[in-house]
């Protein structure tokens, strides 16, 4: 299926910064087209931690990783059709004509674009398993866990959480609330996270584990049993839990970038001031890219969406204003 008609912007990637991104440009009355892979929108938050409460977002109190996404939908639905949305379809092909416009290909339809905001995260993404053999064909998504889909799933549990940074600490005081008991497991004394969080963590019931390494992790009839390696150290501790959570971050992969013949450097989309790659008309925003100060956060990924859309418009249109505010 061929899209008829020429799009001012196309957004890859429909993640928070994403939604952000077609909701900003069609208050610039640009029209978008918003495309993600997955079957719904809202990035690593809507797939990974919907539940999970986010602290870190100006203006956006006590709420979880769900609620962030509902809201950014209630804007985008806001325009009604005027940002089209195609959900399930994977970008596999970027080509530039002549005329300096573009035609973006998923197996679904063809989209011809003015210009294009790639807003794809890290690319595909896994989580970073825990570093020893288990059966993870038995245990993952039953008693291991890399993913927290449903809090109410924990209550009454008691549950081992592992890892050492911010969403390690999150998901330890967020079950303290409604599990039995909250073991957090990290293989060094500090903590990779937000201080405030750790100082919550250190006033909370959460029994802290450091500097311990997994050695076994085991089912058993009735949970998990777990022995750790005290490091530097011949101390054995054993733990019989009803459920593991890990939290050793992702790996992710952004090859798609080089494909499409975009400048990458580790794997991140580089970018210039105006968030605009090498290739004219083709930006990128939120954890995609990479600049002199860039900070992967959804907050530092709205702020990039501005000054994306804008620099665009004024391309597209120059006679246009630029706009002080809504
Ligand atoms: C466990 C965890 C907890 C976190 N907690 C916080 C927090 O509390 N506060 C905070 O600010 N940040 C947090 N982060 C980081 C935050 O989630 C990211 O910074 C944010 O999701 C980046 O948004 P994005 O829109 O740039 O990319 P993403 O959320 O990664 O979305 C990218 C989207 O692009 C799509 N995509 C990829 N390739 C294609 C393609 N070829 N075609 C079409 N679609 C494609 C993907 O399906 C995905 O939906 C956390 C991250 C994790 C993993």
């Amino acid at each position: 299926m061929t899209d008829e008609t020429l799009t001012d912007v196309t957004v890859i990637g429909g993640g928070p910064v994403g939604m952000f991104t077609a909701f900003y440009s069609a208050m610039r009355n640009l029209s978008v087209q918003l495309v993600d892979s997955l079957p719904e929108l809202g990035g690593q938050v809507a797939a990974l931690y919907p539940e999970k409460p986010i602290h870190d977002i100006a203006g956006f109190v006590s709420g979880t990783g769900a609620e962030l996404i509902a809201n950014l939908k209630r804007q985008i639905d806001s325009f009604g059709d005027k940002i089209g949305v195609h959900t399930n379809e994977e970008v596999t092909g970027l080509e530039r004509l002549d005329d300096g416009t573009f035609i973006l290909r998923t197996a679904a339809r063809e989209i011809h674009t003015r210009s294009v905001i790639v807003a794809i995260g890290s690319g595909a993404f896994s989580p970073r398993p825990l570093a020893i053999d288990y059966d993870r064909e038995q245990l993952d998504g039953r008693k291991v866990f890399y993913f927290v889909k449903r809090l109410a799933d924990f209550k009454g549990k008691t549950v081992a959480v592992a890892g050492g940074g911010d969403a390690a600490i999150d998901w330890a005081l967020e079950l303290e609330q409604i599990a039995d008991k909250v073991v957090l497991i990290h293989r060094r004394d500090n903590f990779r996270a937000l201080e405030s969080s750790v100082t919550r963590l250190k006033e909370s019931t959460v029994a802290i584990l450091t500097p311990y390494k997994f050695t076994t992790v085991a089912g058993t009839p009735d949970g998990l049993h777990i022995e750790l390696a005290k490091i530097k150290s011949d101390e054995v501790l054993d733990l019989d839990v009803d459920a593991l959570l890990v939290n050793y971050g992702f790996t992710s992969d952004n090859h798609v970038l080089r494909d499409w013949g975009l400048p990458v450097k580790r794997g991140d989309l580089q970018v210039n001031e105006y968030l605009e790659t090498d290739v004219p008309g083709i930006y990128g925003v939120g954890d995609a890219v990479n600049y002199p100060g860039k900070v992967k956060l959804i907050s530092a990924g709205f702020g990039e969406v501005p000054r994306a859309v804008n620099h665009l418009a004024e391309q597209l249109y120059p006679d246009r204003k630029q706009p002080l505010h809504s």
